[in-house]
C-alpha cells in the first residue's frame, strides 16, 4: 500500500523568530518519489518530522489519504524513516539489526523470511551474520535501509541518507534507492540539499529556501523553467550566470539588454518574450545565462537568434570530458544570499569597499525568506581608481577540453538568446514568461 501526502498552509514555528516552515502546501501522490531540495536550515527535515509526527505542526493541515491527520501518532502513520546518521545497533548483527521493528511490532512471529527477502532485495544477503563494526558504510546504510523495508511502511521518508558516503558510492546507491523505491512503489518524501541528487531521483523536486516553497515541479522544468532566480541559482552545475542587466528600448532602433559594457541587441522582429521586456525599460533586471547558452564562435558563425558579445579569458578549469571558462564580460554579476557553496572565483581583483557597503551588509545575512536578490551597487561614473578596465570574470562558458585558451586572450562569444533568462529585481523569472517556453522542449 502506498499513501497520499497532503500538507496545507503548514507553518513550523520552534520559537518566536522566524518560521522554520512557513505556510507550505504540497501534495505528494501515492507512490511518487518527491525530493525536497534547498541549502542547510531551510526547513526540509522539520517538514518531513512533521510528516512523520515526530514535530507537532504549528499551523495548517496534513492529510493521509484524505484523512486530516495533524494528531495521529507517529506509530500509526505506517511510515518508515532513514536519516543521514544512521543508527544501527552494535551489539546485534544485520539479521537482528532488520529484523528489530518487526520483533517490535509482532513478537513471537517468525520473520526470519520477511527479512532474508528483504536482504536479496538490497544485496546483503550475505552480510546477515555480521555486525555494524563488521560492515562499511555502504553496508550499513543498506541494513539500514533493510531495517525501513522490511516493516513494508506505506511511506519512506529519508533525510540525507547518502551523506555520510564518499561520493562513489553514493552514486551507486542513489541509483539503487531510485529502483527500489519505485519497484516496492512506496511514497517516498526524499531530502537533499544536493541538487544532482535531487534531480537524479526526484519524480518531482520541490525547492525550499527559508521554510518557503519556491517551486515544486519536474527536475527538468526546475532546471529549464525555474520560477525565480533562487531556483535557478541552486539547480544546474556549473551554476547559472546571473548579470546585473537594463533594457534598453528606444522608440527608434534596435532593443537591447544593457550588460554593463556590453549589449545584446535583439533580433528583429521582437519574439513576444522580447516584446515584453520593452515595459521594463530602465528598470534593473537580472539575465540568467547557463553555461550552455554561450558558446565561443565568431559571429560569422551565429546561428538564428544568437548574438555577438566578448570576453577576455580569466581562467580556464579543465575537466577532463571538457573546460569550464571563466570569462571577464564586464558585467557585474547579480547575488543570489542563501545558496551554498557559491561559484569558486579566481583570484579577487576588485577594490572592497571601506566601512561595510549595504551589499557587504546584505551578503552576511544568512538568513533570507523569499526571493529577494542582491544587486551589486551600481557604480559612481567615471571614478575607477585602481580598478582595471573590467571587473573580475563573471560568466563561465563550456567548451571542448582541446580548446587552448590563454588568460587574458579577447575571445568572441554567442548567446543563443533562445535561453535567455530575464528576472526582475526582485528574482521573479519575467523571461521566458512564465507558463511558456520557447526554445526549451520539456
Ligand atoms: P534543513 O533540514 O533544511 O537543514 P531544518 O528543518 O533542520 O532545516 O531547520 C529549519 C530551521 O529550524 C533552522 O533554522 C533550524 O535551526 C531550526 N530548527 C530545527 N529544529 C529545531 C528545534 N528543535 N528547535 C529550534 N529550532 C529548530
Amino acid at each position: 500500500m502506498s499513501r497520499a501526502i497532503s500538507l496545507q498552509n503548514v507553518t513550523k514555528r520552534y520559537g518566536r523568530g522566524a518560521p522554520a516552515v512557513d505556510r507550505l502546501s504540497l501534495s505528494v501522490d501515492p507512490g511518487e518519489f518527491l525530493v525536497l531540495l534547498g541549502p542547510s536550515g531551510c526547513g526540509k527535515s522539520t517538514v518531513l518530522r512533521m510528516i512523520a509526527g515526530l514535530e507537532e505542526i504549528t499551523d495548517g493541515e496534513l492529510y493521509l489519504d484524505g484523512e486530516y491527520s495533524n494528531h495521529l501518532p507517529p506509530g500509526g502513520r505506517g511510515m518508515a524513516m532513514v536519516f543521514q546518521n544512521f543508527a544501527l545497533y552494535p551489539s546485534m548483527t544485520s539479521r537482528d539489526n532488520i529484523g528489530f521493528p518487526l520483533r517490535f511490532e509482532a513478537p513471537g512471529e517468525d520473520h526470519a523470511p520477511r527479512v532474508e527477502a528483504t536482504a536479496r532485495l538490497l544485496g546483503i544477503a550475505d552480510l546477515l551474520d555480521r555486525y555494524p563494526g563488521q560492515l562499511s558504510g555502504g553496508e550499513r546504510q543498506r541494513v539500514a535501509m533493510g531495517r525501513a523495508i522490511s516493516r513494508r511502511p506505506s511511506v519512506f521518508l529519508m533525510d540525507e541518507p547518502l551523506s555520510n558516503l564518499d561520493a562513489k558510492l553514493r552514486n551507486h546507491l542513489r541509483a539503487e534507492i531510485a529502483q527500489l523505491t519505485r519497484e516496492l512503489g512506496v511514497t517516498t518524501v526524499y531530502v537533499t540539499h544536493d541538487q544532482s541528487e535531487a534531480m537524479s531521483l526526484g519524480d518531482r523536486v520541490a525547492v525550499m529556501r527559508g521554510g518557503i516553497l519556491q517551486q515544486v515541479s519536474k527536475p527538468r522544468e526546475a532546471y529549464g523553467l525555474p520560477e525565480n532566480v533562487f531556483v535557478a541559482a541552486f539547480i544546474g552545475t556549473p551554476r547559472i550566470n546571473l548579470l546585473q542587466a537594463v533594457v534598453h528600448a528606444p522608440l527608434e532602433g534596435r532593443m537591447s539588454i544593457d550588460l554593463g559594457r556590453q549589449r545584446l541587441a535583439l533580433p528583429e522582429p521582437l519574439s513576444p518574450d522580447h516584446q515584453l521586456l520593452r515595459i521594463q525599460q530602465g528598470r534593473r533586471l537580472i539575465v540568467g545565462l547557463r553555461s550552455e547558452a554561450v558558446r565561443i564562435a565568431v559571429p560569422s558563425q551565429a546561428r538564428p537568434g544568437e548574438v555577438p558579445i566578448s570576453g577576455i579569458v580569466e581562467h580556464v578549469e579543465f575537466q577532463g570530458h571538457e573546460a569550464l571558462v571563466h570569462l571577464n564580460t564586464g558585467s557585474q554579476p547579480a547575488l543570489v544570499p542563501d545558496l551554498e557553496s557559491p561559484r569558486p572565483q579566481p583570484a579577487p581583483r576588485r577594490r572592497q569597499s571601506q566601512g561595510g557597503s549595504v551589499l557587504s551588509r546584505l551578503r552576511e545575512r544568512t538568513h533570507v525568506s523569499g526571493p529577494v536578490v542582491v544587486l551589486d551597487e551600481p557604480e559612481a561614473p567615471g571614478i575607477t581608481p585602481d580598478r582595471p578596465a573590467l571587473s573580475s570574470g563573471d560568466l563561465v562558458v563550456r567548451t571542448g577540453p582541446d580548446l587552448r585558451l590563454r588568460t587574458g586572450a579577447q575571445v568572441p562569444l554567442l548567446v543563443d538568446l533562445a535561453h535567455l533568462y530575464v528576472f526582475d529585481h526582485y528574482g521573479r523569472r519575467i523571461c521566458p514568461t512564465p507558463n511558456e517556453l520557447p526554445g526549451f522542449e520539456i
